[in-house]
């Protein structure tokens, strides 16, 4: 058994050696890897990251102190139904903004929480429609603290009793945050590898900072007709960050890509293939969610893409941070 871990790892660390020795640090070279490691699957997440302009990727508009709320959306314009997508999980999300549920032998751990205005519509009542009862919910992982991950937290924790996990960077952020939606009571902190084990079921969380201080991503054992795979979900994928003089948007770029490698690592030890996203146009939710209503009996999940598929997403991802800072460092020469 250590053998096998051991050349697990040597293999693992040999293939980051090549990939960085492989890749020349110019803006073409890393969009060339990027374009190639998503594939025809990751295109969307691909365009959106690696195609978008300095101006677009630096668009950080800070919440304004004290601000008067927006009045919530019209619900007709994003509410969708809930959906189990394999033995255990469950697609709890909004139109453009997804939140799981993991069901175990002890109880619930939802991942992620919606926004203050659509937890309840959503998570709530989704889990009710499915056969679930929202008081099991044990756990809430939030992915990061940006309130459309974060905004439905103070309510399951209140409601239900649910521990709130966060990064301490991320609960610090939450600190910082001065927009008027409620934040949930600092409760666990997430540090990275940490396990979380809730009856039957273990979830592996890892701190890969970059679109967020402490942003949280996780391995999730799940099972389609009692077939085991393995989940994954990078927890924060925009280049949107929050800069300040001691961390400026270079510093974000390379903890980025950092990250990106991390969890590359992580994805190929667990060997996940199945890839889950906290917004539908990062893991093709929408076409995904269609497809698993009219699945046939014996038919593939479409959710199921494979391992090397996961894992080159979030190469992607990494290359595109890594085109950006280029990009970045060349426009402010
Ligand atoms: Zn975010």
């Amino acid at each position: 058994m250590k053998t096998t871990i051991s050349i697990g790892l040597a293999l693992s660390v040999v293939g980051a050696t090549v990939l960085a020795q492989t890749v020349p640090n110019t803006v073409d070279a890393h969009v060339a890897a990027a374009k190639a490691a998503a594939g025809s699957e990751h295109t969307n997440t691909f365009n959106s990251l690696c195609m978008a302009t300095e101006e677009r990727a630096s668009s950080n508009p800070a919440p304004r102190a004290n601000a008067t709320p927006p009045p919530p959306p019209d619900r007709a314009k994003w509410h969708v139904e809930p959906m189990k997508v394999f033995d255990n999980l469950y697609y709890l999300g909004q139109s453009e903004y997804s939140a799981w549920a993991v069901t175990t032998s002890a109880g619930i751990i939802v991942i992620d929480t919606l926004f203050d205005y659509s937890v309840e519509d959503e998570i709530v009542n989704g889990l009710t429609k499915l056969g679930l009862d929202p008081k099991n919910i044990k756990y809430v992982i939030v992915s990061h603290a940006h309130s459309d991950h974060e905004g439905g937290a103070r309510l399951l924790q209140d409601r239900f009793g649910a521990h709130v996990l966060m990064s301490q960077a991320d609960w610090d952020l939450t600190a910082r945050i001065t927009q008027s939606w409620p934040k949930p009571r600092k409760d666990m902190v997430v540090t990275d590898g940490q396990k979380l084990t809730l009856g039957d079921t273990t979830l592996t969380m890892y701190l890969t900072p970059g679109h967020t201080p402490g942003t949280i991503s996780t391995i999730i054992p799940v099972r389609d007709n009692g077939r085991p795979h393995v989940a994954a979900e990078w927890g924060g994928t925009g280049f949107n960050f929050t800069v300040s003089p001691d961390k400026p948007r270079r510093y974000w770029y390379e903890t980025y890509a950092a990250s990106a490698d991390h969890f590359r690592d992580a994805v190929k030890k667990a060997g996940a293939d199945v890839l889950i996203a906290n917004h539908p146009e990062q893991d093709g939710a929408k076409a995904k969610l269609a497809a698993l209503a009219t699945r046939k009996e014996g038919a593939p999940n479409p959710y199921v893409i494979g391992n090397d598929s996961v894992v080159r997403y979030v190469t992607m991802v990494g290359e595109c941070a890594r085109a950006s800072l280029l990009r970045f460092s060349a426009a402010t020469k």
